[in-house]
């Protein structure tokens, strides 16, 4: 693979249009379309690239593409080790990469559970060998998920995975003294709690939203309270013991209040919202297909629209994918039967789009800081998606993603990298696709396709 890339009027965060020479990891030049320059760079470049051996670049015709960082996703479940038929890191990375991710955030739900520093750093490895993006391991806050006693912490942040995101998701570290404790210790390392935020015992047997459509469906509900009452208790924490809180997958008006309220504090409180959460409503489970079931659940209209509301005034730090693939047997089966949860990686910027762009609510650079450079000053990983004002520039790292705003394209479930098929979108229509990914200077994607 040619180790100089000439990206051909692209146009960065959605400005003006630019040619940019990505060479050893950074972008190496950037100049109007056709500058003049250009030609002397690329051969400079390619020239130092090679070592002095002349190779000819490899050029990208970007006309009408819009560069952006490449995405960061905080909350993705890879399910290996333990439940490879559903997920792979390889292929879980490859759905990243195609999606415009250039960094995943594995969750610590897997079996072994990553609470040690010897299984962070076997998924650490795996994200390296399978290459298609960075893969960062996001360590379990308690032992086994168990919630009764704190996980090896310190040993996962010293690690080679160096872990710096602490999450018991898909449970909630739900007993308030642990939950300080964590917040305490991951302070030495300017690490952060991810909480799922879920009162245990408010949605004993719950199956959908808590509210009319439950009780004319006839299935327990999980009330928004459930929720709310969490971030509220943790949040005060956060601001009593000055410590880093995040709230996954914030899914109520209610939520959206709540960390309005906390970052007015002066708290250090962030948080994400799914794409699922900003389109999809509890409506759609009166189909009962299970593909529609998710943790926390589908809310209702005024709720995705407080999150939108909340994600465009920045009370919603980012978006946060929660892909979590689900084996044909767990997830197409009877509804109470089924699994929760949704695939998200492929399909997530397109959501944003229709969601928030097309409707008004987001510019192309909030949405670069809602899907790339917050989540990574969250999770820290900002020596690969530096700061807004770097982006594109010579010397940042050539960690970017090329979109194609006016393509659309039919969501067909057998048609994703994934191992899994539940994704919501099944025949929906979706804006926009990925042209190219590169990862400091390597095309994980080219022409929408795996490199
Ligand atoms: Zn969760």
């Amino acid at each position: 693979m040619t180790s100089v890339i000439v990206l051909r009027d692209v146009r960065p965060l959605g400005g003006d249009p630019r040619d940019l020479v990505l060479a050893q990891g950074v972008v190496a030049a950037v100049t109007p379309p056709g500058g003049g320059e250009l030609t002397g760079v690329v051969a400079d470049a390619a020239e130092g690239a090679a070592g002095g051996t002349r190779r000819g670049p490899l050029v990208v015709d970007g006309r009408d593409l819009i560069a952006l960082p490449g995405l960061v996703d905080l909350h993705t479940h890879l399910r290996e080790p333990g439940r490879e038929d559903a997920e792979t890191v390889e292929s879980g990375t490859r759905a990243a990469a195609l999606g415009g991710y250039t960094t995943v955030f594995a969750m610590a739900n897997t079996d072994p559970v990553a609470d040690t520093a010897g299984v962070v750093e076997q998924v650490w490895r795996l994200g390296q060998d399978a290459g298609h993006c960075d893969v960062r391991p996001v360590g379990a806050v308690t032992r086994g998920l168990a919630g009764t006693q704190l996980a090896e912490l310190g040993a996962m942040a010293s690690s080679a995975a160096a872990v710096r995101v602490f999450s018991d998701d898909g449970h909630c570290v739900s007993d308030a003294l642990l939950m300080r404790r964590a917040l305490e210790y991951v302070k030495a390392f300017d690490g952060v709690v991810a909480q799922h935020a879920e009162e245990p015992r408010l949605t004993v047997g719950a199956q959908m939203n808590e509210g009319a459509t439950a009780a004319r469906l006839g299935l327990p509900g999980w009330p928004a309270v459930a929720e709310e009452a969490i971030i509220a208790r943790d949040a005060l924490l956060a601001g009593h013991v000055g410590s880093r809180l995040h709230i996954c997958h914030v899914s109520t008006a209610g939520s959206v209040d709540i960390i309005r309220w906390a970052k007015a504090k002066g708290w250090q409180v962030t948080a994400e919202v799914t794409p699922h959460h900003l389109l999809l409503t509890e409506e759609l489970v009166a189909s009962y297909d299970p593909v529609f079931k998710v943790n926390p659940p589908l809310r209702t209209k005024a709720d995705t629209e407080a999150l939108r509301a909340g994600l465009a005034d920045g009370t919603i730090d980012c978006v946060a994918t929660d892909h979590a693939p689900h084996a044909s047997e767990d997830k197409e089966t009877e509804w109470a039967a089924a699994r929760p949860g949704m695939l998200g990686l492929e399909t997530a910027l397109s959501v944003v789009i229709q969601t928030m762009v097309a409707t008004g609510h987001l510019g192309w650079a909030d949405v670069a800081e809602r899907m790339a450079f917050a989540p990574a000053r969250i999770g820290g990983v900002t020596d690969t998606v530096p700061d807004p004002t770097g982006f594109a520039q010579v010397g940042a790292p050539a960690t970017l993603t090329l979109l194609d705003p006016q393509a659309s394209r039919v969501i067909d479930p057998h048609a994703l990298a994934s191992r899994s098929g539940n994704t919501p979108y099944r025949g929906r229509n979706l804006p926009g696709l990925i042209r190219a990914t590169f990862l400091r200077g390597r095309p994980t994607v080219l022409d929408g396709k795996i490199v």
